[in-house]
């Protein structure tokens, strides 16, 4: 089996690792700390001797850069492209909120789900990101700027809801929440994390044992089979019933509340009629739906519905005893939607 990159590894792995290297254990607990706590390359780790830092920095490491940032002027928010080793790009953003910063970061590079008014599918699946560099990523962010006052962190909450699909990329996505919420390694709470997804139905029962704290998002976006397969492949795979009822099984095992989100498009899902329907099948579900004000694609004939109208949508879920709120809009003048400004950045490349 190839050999993984060093710091996609746990710790029981380098453990593995650098005893049959000849090494003493306490080494791996060193190289461990260094990647996993500081996010450091191998040639910063100066409390190893030389020759085996020239050994380790043989070996597969995931290597990030900071390509671009853009930074919002409306509310702080800061757009990042990260450059991966193949050349590949990824996106990932940091918001301030007041309990800290979020970031939002990518786990694949493109998606296959096809969903019909995102700009991360355009182009298909390139490829899976790997645990390490879901981890370098976020390394890379902590270390670009200050860190708050007070907090000792500065990326302290994470979403999981830039370009891929999690579920889609499951080994991975499950180890790169192992390595993130260790004590030993970055130490981020589970209760700080949300995961979307589309609906990959198959995949939700182990996520509730693999990462029971963490929060699951679904991307419901419709009350129907009929108006949801227009606009998400991935129901023809996964009826809403079933999705439905995997966010049911997730809040009752778990106790904790699902979140299902739900982009506003004109004339197609947000009519008076979805939202009675929509109702009708959450009820009784310990649930929250995060009503989105779709960011127009440039490729997408969709379009976002008013303000007001997603108010007035809000209003009729809310009367029906349906907990939602409209989020926020946040960097909407940085390109903030998935895979928009990555598109951008190529375009003006190809120009
Ligand atoms: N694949 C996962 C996570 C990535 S997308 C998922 O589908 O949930 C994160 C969220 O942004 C999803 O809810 C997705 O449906 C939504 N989204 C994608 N394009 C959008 C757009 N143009 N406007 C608003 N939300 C969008």
């Amino acid at each position: 089996m190839e050999q993984k990159q060093l710091n996609s590894m746990y710790k029981d792995e380098l453990i593995k690792l650098l005893l049959s290297m000849g090494e003493p254990k306490f080494r791996a607990g060193q190289v461990y700390m260094w990647l996993q706590k500081k996010g450091a390359t191998v040639e910063e780790m100066l409390n190893l001797p030389k020759p085996l830092r020239d050994r380790l920095g043989a070996m597969p490491f995931a290597m990030v850069r900071i390509h671009s940032r853009y930074v919002s002027k409306l509310d702080g928010t800061i757009k990042y492209l990260f450059l991966l080793e193949d050349g590949n790009l990824v996106e990932g953003v940091l918001m301030s909120y007041k309990y800290g910063n979020t970031m939002c970061i990518s786990t694949q590079v493109g998606c296959r789900m096809g969903c019909a008014f995102c700009a991360s599918t355009l182009e298909g699946l390139v490829r899976n990101l790997t645990a390490g560099e879901m981890m370098a990523m976020v390394h890379a962010v902590e270390q670009d700027g200050p860190i708050p006052d007070g907090s000792g962190r500065r990326v302290t909450n994470l979403v999981l809801m830039g370009s891929g699909e999690p579920l889609d990329n499951y080994d991975n996505v499950v180890r790169f929440l192992k390595l993130i919420t260790d004590e030993e390694g970055f130490n981020m709470s589970q209760r700080n994390i949300s995961v979307s997804t589309c609906g990959l139905c198959n995949r939700v029962d182990d996520f509730i044992k693999d990462a029971p704290h963490v929060t699951l998002s679904i991307s419901l976006h419709a009350p129907n089979d009929n108006i949801r397969s227009d606009i998400m492949p991935v129901n023809r795979r996964f009826k809403i019933a079933e999705v439905i009822s995997a966010a049911k099984r997730y809040a009752n095992i778990t106790g904790r509340r699902v979140i299902f989100e739900y982009a506003l498009i004109a004339g197609v899902n947000d009519t008076y009629d979805a939202a009675k329907e929509l109702s009708l099948k959450l009820s009784g579900i310990n649930c929250h739906v995060n009503l989105i004000p779709l960011n127009r694609v440039k490729e997408r004939a969709l379009s976002g519905s008013t303000k007001d109208h997603a108010k007035v949508f809000m209003g009729w879920l809310l009367k029906r005893g349906i907990s939602a709120t409209i989020r926020r809009e946040m960097g909407s003048d940085i390109d903030g939607a998935c895979g928009q400004l990555k598109r951008r950045v190529i375009l003006e490349q190809e120009d």
